[in-house]
């Protein structure tokens, strides 16, 4: 049966709002001497927000001269397609509107707060850890990261990618996961009027539109955490992330992991914490269950966020944090290496 001090370490954890699903989970937890974390909305609180859409500058000219004179000179220019901030953002939400990631969230929201009116989508895909497409006015608008235009267009040249790939670089510095928006025209570079139904089938031009840039907030204890993990005798902490490696190396600095692997699919995040389990006794893995899932059911002990945790890892987590607070975490560590001792 279970023994006393593990009970009333249970008991002690459940006051300060640390939720052990079980005794052993604390026998475990007091051998924790590698530490992985993911980083959205583990490090960083998860309230996504789009702070850039910027349509290229050049497009965006166009269209303001075409709307304020309106004269129908600058169509000479032929496939320029006027584009403004707003118009980038409201075709980027139409996709977006079909997609659950956080990053779509945060657009199709920011399109409402602007008050936009969203055209619909259809035909959405998404590319894990890349990004998504769908067609929109008859054209098809891919949003994506660097890895997205490398492999699902990559044969074909993209106008404008280059310049879009160097904001992209500048924005990530800066820690905003950033993606790009480019449209691939239906065949013809008419928006889809009657006839153009049957001439579409070769693959239209691509272009880029513009950029949308995103960040979220880092927890205000993440910082502090780490320190005290690593006081508290955790050798190794490490993070791992879906995200782009500026942006991560960015977060990890400020919270002071100095090791990133960064760019993960899902799978990769369980190499990572397996690779780990070979360098150590046992290792913790703290997330909120969003595509870390395979990585905290492989790790020795499994953290899940109980506040904005999704129901995922609610449900699988060993250990949870009530009301998300990270800070509780070299205390759940503690607890369980003092209860240990008294056992053997
Ligand atoms: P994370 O949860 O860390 O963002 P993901 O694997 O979900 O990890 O995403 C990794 C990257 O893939 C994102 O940073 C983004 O560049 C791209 N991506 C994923 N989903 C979308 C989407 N719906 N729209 C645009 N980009 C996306
Ligand atoms: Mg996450």
């Amino acid at each position: 049966s279970t023994p006393a001090a593990v009970l009333s370490a249970i008991a002690a954890g459940g006051r300060q709002g640390v939720l052990f699903k079980g005794g052993e989970h604390i026998e475990t937890a007091g051998n924790v001497d590698a530490v992985a974390f993911d980083k959205t909305g583990t490090l960083t609180e998860g309230n996504t927000r789009l702070t850039d859409a910027i349509a290229r500058p050049d497009l965006a000219v166009s269209a303001r001269t075409d709307r304020s004179a309106g004269t129908g000179a600058d169509r000479e220019t032929g496939t320029e397609v006027p584009m403004n901030d707003d118009d980038l953002l409201a075709l980027a939400a139409a996709v977006q509107s079909r997609s659950e990631h956080h990053l779509a969230a945060a657009t199709v929201d920011a399109a409402v707060d602007r008050g936009l009116e969203i055209p619909d989508a259809s035909g959405f895909e998404a590319v894990v850890g890349k990004g998504v497409h769908a067609d929109v006015d008859g054209d098809t608008i891919h949003i994506g990261n660097v890895r997205y235009f490398e492999t699902v267009t990559a044969d074909r040249s993209i106008d404008g990618l280059d310049r879009g790939i160097d904001r992209l670089r500048s924005l990530e510095t800066d820690g905003k996961t950033s993606v790009l928006v480019v449209r691939e025209a239906s065949g013809e570079q008419g928006t889809g009027s009657g006839d153009g139904a049957g001439s579409g089938s070769d693959d239209g031009d691509l272009r880029l539109l513009g950029w949308l840039a995103f960040t979220d907030t880092i927890r205000e204890n993440a910082a502090e955490t780490i320190a005290r993990l690593r006081e508290a005798g955790v050798e190794t902490v490490v993070m791992l992330t879906g995200d782009n490696e500026r942006v991560a190396r960015h977060i990890a600095d400020e919270v002071g992991i100095d090791e990133v692997h960064a760019e993960l699919l899902p799978e990769e995040k369980v190499d990572h914490v397996e690779a780990l389990q070979d360098r150590h006794e046992a290792v913790a893995m703290v997330g909120d269950g969003v595509n870390d899932a395979p990585a905290l059911a492989t790790a020795d002990i499994s953290v899940g966020m109980g506040g904005a945790g999704t129901d995922v890892a609610l449900e699988t987590a060993d250990i949870v944090l009530m009301s998300d607070d990270l800070g509780k975490l070299p205390y759940a560590f503690s607890l369980s290496r003092e209860t240990r001792k008294t056992l053997y």
